[in-house]
């Protein structure tokens, strides 16, 4: 297709899903392989859906390496800007599936290969070609992948790219919640598109609540779209012109992992085709029901990658 680049920039991993849940780590019987990281679940959200998509970031040479490089490639998904570090291994998250359905993350990052990208070894070439470029914030914890994710973000930036971020909070990988929230709140000064979920509002902002004044809280000059992610209850939308809500859809939720990352891909891909959406809030509701969608269908299976939807299943949800 003629639409821009939409290049994301950060983590691929492996999640080491266990097969049964409300037991440890130790007593899990089994564990399912599900490849994830949220930048590289919308670069593939973005692929499935017809998109045009490149994602940066470095993998270890390793069996999970090749695993990973092998899954964007076969999505459709430019591998230009992966390097592969011949010292460090892929980063592998543990997941416990709790009783009550929620999941609790260990990582092995002892350093990953994600986390010592360099500046040296980003492919500048691509990343100006970028029309979106998206990232999250796990790649700002540590050097020297923190040098190279600023880099990146101001190649693109100054090429014309839209910034697109997506905090995607995870708090035990960082040294505390204090630093957290300093480094999230710092870094979206630059950006045009933010995406949020409830929970991230809420740890952001330190408020019980998700009302539109809370939400507002968090609005920047730079910012052309805020979101703010509601699980079942789909999502609220900011813009400085205007405001408002769009449902979800319903459906039979199996598994959240990577309904957010849908979410942003399928946004992404339609902001590619047509910027001017931003502007025209009959418009962007169209676009963001289509995301509610592409979010819905990824809760309806297991694991991140394996869920995200094509074209068709998204259109037969919204016809549905
Ligand atoms: P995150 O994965 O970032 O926490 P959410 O869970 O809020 O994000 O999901 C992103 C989007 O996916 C929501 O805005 C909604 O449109 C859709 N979605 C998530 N969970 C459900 C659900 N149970 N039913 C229908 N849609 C859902």
């Amino acid at each position: 297709n003629d639409n821009g680049t939409i290049v994301s920039f950060g983590e691929m991993l492996i999640d080491f899903v266990p097969t049964q849940s409300g037991v440890s780590l130790a007593e899990a019987p089994g564990f399912l392989k599900a490849p994830g990281g949220a930048p590289a679940n919308v670069a593939i959200a973005v692929a499935r859906l017809g998109g045009r998509a490149a994602f940066v970031g470095k993998l270890g040479e390793d069996e999970f390496g090749r695993m990973l490089a092998g899954i964007l490639v076969e999505n459709g998904v430019s591998d230009a800007g992966i390097c592969f570090d011949a010292g460090a291994r892929t980063a592998l998250a543990f997941v416990t599936l709790r009783a009550d359905g929620e999941r609790e993350f260990m990582f092995y990052r002892n350093p990953s290969a994600d986390m010592l990208l360099t500046e040296a070894e980003l492919n500048i070439d691509l990343i100006r070609t970028a029309a979106v470029f998206h990232y999250g914030s796990i790649s700002l914890i540590t050097e020297p992948c923190r040098s190279a994710h600023l880099r990146a973000m101001q190649e693109a930036k100054e090429a014309g790219a839209l910034l697109s971020y997506d905090p995607n909070l995870r708090l035990p990988l960082w040294p505390s919640a204090k630093e957290a929230r300093e480094q999230i709140m710092t870094i979206w000064d630059q950006a045009d598109i933010v995406k949020v979920s409830d929970v991230e509002l809420e740890f952001l902002t330190g408020k019980d609540s998700v009302e539109d004044e809370v939400a507002l809280t968090l609005w920047r000059p730079t910012f052309k779209l805020l979101l703010v992610t509601l699980g079942e209850k789909g999502c609220k939308y900011y813009t400085k012109d205007f405001r408002g809500a769009v449902e979800a859809f319903s459906v039979q939720q199996v598994d959240t992992t990577g309904a957010g990352d849908a979410f942003v891909g399928a946004l992404l891909s339609k902001i590619v085709e047509d910027q001017s959406v931003l502007e025209d809030e009959k418009r962007l509701r169209v676009v963001l029901k289509f995301a509610n969608a592409c979010g819905a269908i990824t809760t309806t299976k297991k694991g991140a990658i394996p869920a995200l939807p094509n074209i068709s299943e998204a259109l037969a949800l919204i016809e549905k």
